[in-house]
């Protein structure tokens, strides 16, 4: 199996129809095909790809949302190459802050997402991703390296799929790997299953060590997290200069959008 791929291909454009016929979101073959296998939804046009729900879904989606609904390309948002194995996912606002959002604003997510290749990456993370830490670590007098534990919940649901996956409904199953992919930011694919094995056997001495209080505790701090969000945004684009950002991205973008997520009747 071409995992490298799998991974790198960050943007599904199957466009996903609501039984009602109109545009509810945009997904990846694997995700795609696992609803046609599973009878949720069928082929609508081969080119391009388009699916409808057999099923009544809990929320429109995306509908109305030219951003969310608009192709986007497996491309470095910075350089431009489209090869697949140097591209990987850039969180525009780093993870550790972005977890300790309120949940209702951690669902909506894609839009600070953006496929990058792995050099320009670095670059961002190295110099001026790190230098925005340092500022806010000021800023919020909150150090940027101490030890707490505060993953537990997505261990524990990754353990929970790893275990007792062979006795688990599909519908659970479904349920529980969708929970995980949202939480890790794989917004419209499953996150891969070594990634959850991974998790899944972390131990909890080992995940205190790995992670830092510092984004729960600036977090607690920040009293607007949308000004919070085009802060990182702005810094992308300043420090980057990426060319190549999906269409109708945008620095002010507003973070709060009520959508569901997909739920399996
Ligand atoms: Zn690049």
């Amino acid at each position: 199996m071409d995992t490298t791929k799998r991974i790198n291909t960050i943007y599904g454009n199957w466009l996903v129809l609501h039984p009602q016929g109109f545009e509810m979101f945009r997904c990846t073959t694997k995700k795609a095909e696992f609803y046609l296998k599973n009878n949720l939804a069928n082929i609508v046009l081969e080119n391009p790809p388009t699916i409808k729900l057999t099923f009544s879904p809990a929320g429109n989606g995306w509908q109305g949302d030219i951003f969310a609904l608009t192709q986007k390309k497996n491309i470095c948002v910075v350089c431009g190459t489209e090869e697949l194995d140097r591209l990987t996912k850039h969180h525009i606002v780093p993870t550790l802050y972005k977890k300790h959002f309120p949940k209702h604003l951690k669902i909506a997510t894609s839009h600070d997402v953006v496929c990058i290749c792995r050099e320009c990456h670095d670059k961002y993370e190295n110099t001026y991703a790190l230098k925005l830490k340092e500022k806010i670590s000021e800023q919020y007098n909150v150090p940027l390296w101490s030890s707490h534990s505060d993953f537990i919940k997505i261990i524990k649901l990754s353990k929970a799929y790893v275990l007792n996956n062979s006795m688990m409904p599909d519908e659970r199953k479904l349920e529980l790997i969708m929970k995980i992919s949202l939480m890790l930011g794989y917004e419209n694919d499953f996150a891969p299953i070594e990634e959850i094995e991974k998790l899944s056997k972390i131990s909890q001495k080992d995940y205190n060590e790995l992670h830092s209080s510092h984004g729960k505790e600036v977090i607690a701090k920040v009293t607007d997290i949308q000004k919070f969000v085009e802060m990182w945004r702005l810094d992308f684009v300043d420090s980057m200069k990426p060319k190549f950002m999906p269409q109708y991205w945008d620095v002010y973008r507003v973070i709060d959008r009520p959508r569901k997520a997909l739920k399996i009747k």
